[in-house]
């Protein structure tokens, strides 16, 4: 019987691996090679020149067949390189730095186009320009946590490396209280020579009172029973550190950066054995015959990946990346894994609930399960009649996109989709406005 903690590896090449020029909320990159090249594995494949950007390495050997407009799990097509993988394991030379300065170090992660599983790249992520007193990691995602616990030490290395880089004086690792497997690890691991503890929130006692008694320059934490997902990072700070953030503004205004584990393992990668971020922990659950968490390099099709895992149960109804509450559905199992990927949700047709929306009957039941106290309805009800300022004075970017509304709704009106609408339409406003500023 297969365990969903099982690590689970790929051990046939995919025929075709799609390798995106943009795998993060940035710039895309230009690429650097033209068909029929020959690349090998940490070869660098795309570069651009900016303040936002994640350069991108290939995590194959093999030859260029194409660069085109693929499909991608954003949902959109992106520019990318396509490789028909080889089985040669050649590499770049992987040189790892000692005794390398911060502002060095900050320039290893930025060269290892290191991400974070919310989309910005680490080396911007850990220097946002404000006073950061505390980097939180986020270690509430309990079956990519479990992959990564073989590699422990690598991970608080990781993370004190990118402290070190940041001028940040402390790290707290956050697992879920129901994490036992975790939360063990944890206890059994030590740091600079001192074992760690794991200390519960509870009520008042948030990080900072363990931080105020300790000298430790990491710390554990347990919180509740959360999994904060990329839209949940304002909660993290709320309930981890007690630091609530005004509306519209986001962690650094309150001292506060976040991270992901498979980051700080990618930063111990890229600084102490001198390797690129090629490859990522993925969670494939649902209808698949063998659930589990798989290593994949980056570029490597859905499909392949499904198959490592025993294949589809059933015929497969829909295809959720990173969760089947914020994620998005993707139309083709032809899209890669990319730096950001964190989880495959398989529906099963019979599961995939197709039910046509009906007039709102005011019932209320979406403003009560609300857990940031919104009015899905009201946001909702704008977004459909494009009226995006509205959507924003009813405070549609606090959404969390956690899904309860649309659970309760009675009338299966859309409501998730149409304030994540909403939401990208008054980014865009943000932006069109920004640049006209830029501009007069
Ligand atoms: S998805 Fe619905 S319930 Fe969840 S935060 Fe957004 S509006 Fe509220
Ligand atoms: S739950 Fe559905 S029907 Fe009830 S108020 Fe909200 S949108 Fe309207």
């Amino acid at each position: 019987m297969a365990n969903l903690s099982d690590v689970i590896k790929i051990d046939k090449l995919p025929e075709k691996a799609i390798i995106p020029m943009r795998q993060h909320d940035g710039i895309a990159c230009a690429p650097l090679v033209k068909k029929g090249a020959e690349v090998i594995v940490g070869q660098k494949l795309g570069e651009c020149e900016g303040s936002d950007l994640a350069y991108v390495h290939s995590p194959f050997c093999g030859t260029v067949d194409s660069i085109e407009m693929m499909p991608n799990p954003s949902g959109k097509r992106i520019l990318s390189v396509v490789l028909t993988p080889s089985e040669c394991a050649q590499t770049v030379d992987f040189v790892p730095e000692k005794d390398a300065s911060p502002s060095r170090l900050i320039e290893i992660i930025k060269e290892a186009g290191i991400v974070e599983y919310y989309e910005k790249p680490t080396y911007l992520a850990l220097k946002p320009g404000k006073r950061i007193d505390t980097l939180l990691m986020n270690a509430t995602f309990p079956l990519i946590t479990h992959a990564y616990l073989g590699s422990i030490d690598k991970v608080l290395k990781g993370l004190s490396t990118m402290l070190e880089a940041s001028g940040i004086p402390r790290g707290v690792i956050v697992v879920r209280a129901d994490d036992k497997e975790s939360i063990k690890a944890f206890k059994a691991a030590s740091f600079d020579g001192k074992p760690l503890t794991v200390a519960p929130i509870i009520g008042k006692r948030h990080a900072d009172y363990y931080l105020e008694d300790v000298e430790d320059q990491i710390i554990v934490v347990a919180a509740g029973k959360v999994t904060y997902t990329p839209t949940m990072m304002n909660l993290l700070s709320a309930d981890v550190m007690g630091r609530k953030i005004p509306l519209g503004r986001q962690p650094p205004d309150v001292h506060v950066v976040v991270c992901g584990v498979k980051s700080a393992k990618a930063v111990y990668d890229a600084v102490y054995e001198g390797k690129p971020y090629l490859e990522n922990a993925v969670t494939v659950t649902g209808a698949v015959n063998r659930p589990g968490t798989v290593f994949v390099r980056f570029g490597t099709p859905i499909k392949d990946v499904v198959n490592a895992c025993g294949g589809y149960k059933g015929e497969p109804g829909k295809l959720i990346i990173n969760g089947s509450m914020g994620g998005i559905a993707v139309y083709t199992d032809e899209a890669p894994v990319v730096k950001n990927t964190t989880g495959i949700v398989i529906q099963s047709k019979e599961e995939v609930i197709r039910d046509e929306a009906t007039a709102c009957i005011h019932c209320a039941r979406c403003v009560d399960v609300c857990p940031v106290n919104l009015l899905p309805t009201r946001i909702a009800s704008y977004a459909d009649l494009g009226k995006y300022e509205e959507c924003e004075q009813l405070y549609a970017m606090n959404c969390i996109e956690c899904g309860a509304c649309a659970v309760v709704c009675p009338s299966k009106r859309h409501l998730v989709q149409l304030i994540k609408y909403s939401k990208l339409q008054i980014n865009n406003m943000v932006a069109a406005e920004a640049l006209e500023e830029a501009t007069e």
